[in-house]
């Protein structure tokens, strides 16, 4: 095998244009699935990194690149989610990895015959919700379901949810499309299947699969406690022989019961199943449908009482339910976890349960999973064991070599290993049979003769097969070592690490690599690629921690640029404070390593610490939106417990959601007050932009401005402000020993609640209306407020309130405000997305609360034509009142014109270009009379071209010279590239001189590049 060659570049360039990627970074990211190998053996695994990644939409261009790989015999490797940690998708001799995330829908359900046919990289959990639309659901799923493919599992083969019944998958697939090597499309059923199910992609691609399905209905479940793995034997066993209809049964281990129990609670605020404490037994759970309720829950009952067991609460086997999908979440207390994935006859259940506790003295957490009907007819238990370590101590090698020990302990009773992918290919005959080997072997020689498809797995031979082989021979004396290393099980931060702090790097590590996070998090459907994603960062933490990779701007971007929506923190399987943790990165960076932060947040910074606003409009001008005729009960300096605090967005650019929420307290006879020009921005940005320094000295400005009035309450309409108020101030006010003592809350469940007991309503509007509502990030999975602006909408008189296909928790992000400043293209597909999402529900309008989200999504129905009206809430409902507001529409254009050009001058080429614009002047303002040498040296034939080294030295040191003599015209030439109001302009002379002290040391190495050619080519002319 060779690395690609250019000419194969040029193809996958040609073919997938943005859907391919050659970027360094992002190859490595794609270069590893779950498994943490242990240091000692990774050196083994080969060219972990593939040449490149691309992202096929359909089966057509499959077969394309399927045909070109083979002919320039290049090694292809099929990826669904990575979550399988057998190094199936791990490359070993570069090549191509093929990431399968765009082939993503159904295809057809025919809910008569209880088939759906559906694209590869589905995932389990968007397939079910596709289902449940139509009535129907999943016969099983793995417990990776929230984030793992269709194409995965029947590519790496396997049991889960639904097993007892329903077998192992490959028995639940009709049929599947595949792909060959050589580019052939073909339909695949019967026994032809097995060519595919647990072949890893050796053979080809799966493009889409036939799976069976059932009708839709509602799961019941049932727990049960046995002391003793005889016990939990003789359950199982009495209930295989009793004909029970039970669909699923799970069960974990003592130890596993007490690991859940010491796992910290996750990270998210949205509302979690109730925390119970386990029993240290193994807890069973059955699960079964709900018309068969009356009679299996007897007869578990009596089995139960039968075979020593005792019937657990419901809220326990509801708990256990509802985490189902969290079996990694023990990991927190590693941060690692030496797997072992084994599947034993159900009769030996009890003696490798006994052998495995009686031969390993580290705690070996166990789950299992029951199939009915095993590989040979008999039931059988698929168990994955977890054993807590470090991979980040020298002992983890060691301590790798337990899981041949429980392999070991299974194969003995009849067992084997679950599967063979890269590390277990040496294991096939056990796992697969020996004729199904031979057959495998002899159809891969037809279909993939040049042996592109992903080398080296399942019937692959090499050095890695023969170190299990040996680590399985050499078993005890590893055993015996291993089990005299100290284990410690818990939660333990270290030390700062390269500029990670201690909890973040510990998480770095916790994180399973799961991808539960993956497809939800705004930056990753934003810009495609999995290092934008949550998984892609810790992922790259870990490069930085261990000294593989350093801090560039690259990632210190990519860090700032999270739009902080905490999608994240819901779905994570450990519950990993995730948001939080990129959160304390943005003040490491840029407060304490002095990385830059968003050019824009710079000039936001100079208006903020000069006027107190983020828009650079004057702080005398920003009560001018308040209404006359309220100033007498609510204005400034009228006292009330409540203050009703407007933001810089209100204030300045959308007035009508200030306008409409002083107005509808007033209705409601709130009694409230305004800070008017001592208000300032509730700096949120400066926060996320990591500039703390100004964050806290407006934070501590804004405290003491609301103490000052005597109210004790801070009412909000931005979500920003509201989260400030209600969660970050205390958090640093506590910190600071600040005296905090305010509440704060928002208009909507101020109103709701007067909604609620009567005392206020809203009148009719004229027309009809339907329409949906945004949940924004900050009050929705910030503050926990979801109701209650719903209520506020269903007061308003005709209006029919629709929801998106993701509302309250599970809600898209808007993809302000971060992504907006940093990449306008990109946050305007996140807009996208959700302004459709609102279309395909069948509103006419959008309703929305926060000014960013309103302006962001206006901004993103502008630039993609979306036809959708976005509608700040406050003016939906005080508009039934009969009032009319001022269209934001012009402003939010207008400001936005202001920024989109202010981010383009921001950047190394917009400088370029800006003094270029100059060259003049420039050359002028050069101090100790470089200026006239320097057009002397333009006269010289090559003077120049040999000056031309000395620039990147000479620039830094004269550019903050020369900065005070060129900034008046650097002003005039600003001003005609960027249509700024007059306000703004005015402010430039102070605000300008600012933001180029802090960006240029930044920036100045790369501007110097652009600018040395223009420069010479100016003076030699
Ligand atoms: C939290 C968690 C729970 C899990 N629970 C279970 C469980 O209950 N049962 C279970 O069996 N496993 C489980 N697993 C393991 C894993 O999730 C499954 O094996 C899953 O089916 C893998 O799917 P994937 O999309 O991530 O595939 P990947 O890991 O991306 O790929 C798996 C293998 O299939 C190949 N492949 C992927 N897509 C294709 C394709 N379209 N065509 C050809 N080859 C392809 C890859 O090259 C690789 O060799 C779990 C993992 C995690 C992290
Ligand atoms: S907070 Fe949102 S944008 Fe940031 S990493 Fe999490 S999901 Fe992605
Ligand atoms: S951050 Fe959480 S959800 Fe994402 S990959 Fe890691 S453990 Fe899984």
């Amino acid at each position: 095998m060779r690395n690609i060659e250019s000419s194969m570049r040029s193809f996958l360039t040609d073919t997938f244009g943005p859907r391919a990627t050659f970027d360094e970074m992002e190859r490595k990211v794609y270069g590893h699935d779950i498994g943490s190998i242990p240091s000692m053996i990774k050196p083994f695994l080969g060219r972990t990194a593939p040449d490149a990644v691309v992202q096929p939409e359909t089966t057509e261009e499959l077969s394309k690149l399927a045909a070109r790989a083979r002919d320039m015999k290049v090694p292809l490797i099929p990826r669904g989610k990575a979550t399988s940690g057998y190094g199936g998708v791990v490359p070993t001799r570069g090549g191509i990895v093929v990431d399968m995330r765009r082939m993503a829908s159904v295809l057809g359900l025919d809910t008569q015959a209880g088939e759906v046919r559906v694209q590869a990289g589905m995932t389990w959990q968007a397939l079910d919700r596709a289902l449940a639309s139509d009535g129907m659901t999943l016969r099983l799923y793995p417990s990776s379901y929230p984030s793992s493919t269709v194409g995965g599992w029947l590519a790496q083969g396997g049991a889960g949810f639904g097993s007892y019944q329903y077998g192992y998958f490959r028995e639940n697939v009709a049929a599947a499309t595949v792909v060959f090597a050589g580019g052939e499309i073909r339909e695949v059923s019967g026994d032809e299947l097995d060519m595919f199910s647990e072949a890893e992609g050796i053979t080809g691609f799966i493009s889409d699969v036939t799976l069976k399905v059932q009708p839709l209905e509602d799961i019941e479940v049932v727990a049960v406690s046995c002391d003793t793995p005889g016990k939990l034997q003789g359950f199982m066993t009495s209930l295989l022989s009793s004909d029970a209809p039970v669909w699923s049964v799970m069960f974990i281990n003592p130890r596993m019961a007490e690991m859940k129990n010491r796992t910290p609670a996750p990270a998210c605020d949205a509302p979690q199943a109730a925390e119970v404490v386990l029993p240290s037994t193994y807890i069973v759970v059955v699960s079964f449908r709900a018309h068969v309720a009356e009679q299996v829950r007897p007869l578990l009952a009596e089995i139960a009482g039968k075979t020593g067991a005792s019937t657990l609460s419901d809220e326990i086997a509801l708990h256990e339910w509802e985490n189902r999908f969290r079996i990694m979440q023990v990991k927190r207390l590693g941060p690692s976890l030496v797997p072992a994935e084994v599947v034993v006859p159900v009769a030996q259940l009890a003696s490798v349960m006994s052998e495995v506790e009686s031969k390993i003295k580290h705690p070996v957490l166990k789950e299992g999973i029951i199939v009915r009907h095993g590989k040979g007819g008999e039931a059988e238990a698929v168990l994955l064991g977890f054993i807590p370590a470090d991979e980040r101590s020298l002992s983890y090698n060691l301590m790798f070599g337990l899981s041949l020990s429980i392999m070991n302990i299974a194969e003995r009773h009849g067992g084997r290993a679950y599967a063979t992918g890269l590390y277990f290919s040496g294991k096939a005959d056990g796992v697969l049979g020996a004729g199904r080997v031979e057959k495998l072997k002899a159809y891969k020689r037809r279909y993939d003769p040049a042996g592109v498809m992903n080398p080296d797995k399942v019937v692959g031979s090499g050095v890695l097969p023969l170190m299990v082989k040996a680590g399985g021979l050499f078993e005890p004396l590893v055993r015996l070592v291993a089990n005299r290393v100290a284990s410690r099980v818990g939660e333990r931060p270290g030390k700062d690490s390269h500029g990670v702090p201690g909890d973040v790097a510990w998480y770095a590590y916790s994180c399973s690599q799961c991808g539960y996070c993956v497809d939800s998090c705004p930056q990753f459907y934003g810009r495609g690629w999995e290092s934008a994603s949550p998984r892609g960062k810790w992922y790259r933490l870990r490069d930085i921690i261990e000294g593989r990779a350093r801090w560039d701007q690259r990632l210190v971007d990519d860090l700032l640029v999270c739009t902080t929506c905490e999608t994240c923190d819901l779905k994570c399987s450990e519950g990993l404070p995730i948001e939080s943790s990129w959160m304390k990165m943005r003040g490491e960076l840029i407060e304490r390593r002095k990385f830059m932060t968003f050019p824009p947040f710079e000039m936001m910074g100079a208006a903020l610490a000069s006027q107190g606003d983020i828009w650079a409009g004057y702080r005398k001008d920003r009560a001018n939106w308040f209404p006359a005729d309220l100033v007498e009960a609510h204005g400034p300096g009228t006292k009330a417990p409540n203050v009703y605090f407007a933001g810089c967005t209100a204030s300045y650019v959308e007035n009508d959601i200030g306008i409409a929420s002083v107005r509808l307290l007033d209705a409601a006879d709130v009694d409230f007050t305004y800070l008017g020009e001592k208000e300032s921005c509730c700096a949120t940005p400066m926060l996320v932009a990591g500039k703390w320094d100004l964050f806290e000295r407006t934070m501590r400005r804004n405290i003491e401005a609301v103490k000052a009035t005597g109210a004790d309450t801070v009412i909000s309409s931005c979500p920003a402000c509201d989260m400030m108020w209600r969660k970050v101030y205390p958090e640093w006010a506590e910190r600071l020993g600040i005296d905090y003592g305010i509440t704060a809350k928002h208009y909507s469940e101020v109103l709701a609640d007067k909604i609620a007991d009567g005392s206020f309503e809203l009148p009719g509007l004229s027309d009809d209306v339907t329409v949906t509502f945004h949940d924004s990030c900050h009050i929705g999975r910030g503050s926990g407020v979801y109701e209650p602006p719903r209520e506020l909408i269903k007061a308003v008189g005709g209006a029919h309130l629709v929801e998106m296909e993701h509302s309250r928790e599970e809600a898209l992000c808007c993809g302000s405000v971060l992504t907006l400043i940093k990449e306008p293209p990109v946050a305007a597909d996140i807009g996208e997305v959700r302004l459709q999402e609102a279309v395909d529900a069948g509103a006419e309008k959008l309703v929305a609360l926060c000014p960013c989200c309103e302006f962001q999504l206006r901004v993103s129905a502008e630039k993609k034509g979306t036809p959708m009206e976005v509608v700040d809430l406050a003016r939906f409902a005080a508009s039934s009142l009969g009032y009319d507001f001022p269209d934001p529409e012009p402003e939010v254009q207008a400001q936005w014109a202001v920024f989109e050009a202010m981010i383009a001058l921001m950047t190394p080429e917009g400088f370029a270009e800006l003094m270029g614009s100059m060259w003049p002047e420039l050359i002028d303002a050069m101090p100790l009379g470089m200026g006239p040498m320097m057009r002397l040296a333009g006269k010289v034939p090559g003077a120049l071209q040999l000056m031309k080294p000395m620039f990147p030295v000479l620039f830094p040191r004269l550019l903050p010279l020369m900065m005070p003599k060129v900034m008046p015209v650097m002003l005039e030439r600003v001003a005609e590239r960027v249509p700024m109001p007059d306000y703004m302009r005015e402010q430039m002379a102070d605000m300008m001189p600012q933001v180029m002290d802090n960006l240029m040391p930044h920036m100045i190495g790369e501007v110097v590049g652009l600018v040395t050619d223009p420069m010479i080519e100016y003076l030699q002319s």
